[in-house]
């Protein structure tokens, strides 16, 4: 019985580290407009929707770290290295 061949290229995960990419931009978004509402004398407004961005962000790096042990395409692929 042959091995099994490596997978090259997981569209999945790809679409899931573009899902998690998005993410971290929705959250570095409202970091960002945080920190300009503080020095613009505001008292550290959107608390909520900060902790519902960073939710997203760790559910989609979970949901990347689970395909990955699920699929076995996580030492194939160098994803921040694809090309966009
Ligand atoms: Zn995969």
């Amino acid at each position: 019985m042959a091995a099994a061949s490596p997978v090259i290229l997981c569209f999945e995960k790809q679409r899931l580290i573009k899902e998690f990419e998005r993410a971290v931009s929705e959250l570095h978004r409202m970091q960002s407009a945080q920190v300009l509402a503080v020095r613009n004398g505001e008292d550290f407004p959107f608390r909520e929707q900060i902790a519902a961005a960073s939710e997203r962000r760790d559910c989609a790096k979970y949901a990347i770290i689970a395909h990955q042990q699920d699929h076995g395409c996580s030492r194939t692929e160098v994803p921040w290295r694809a090309e966009k």
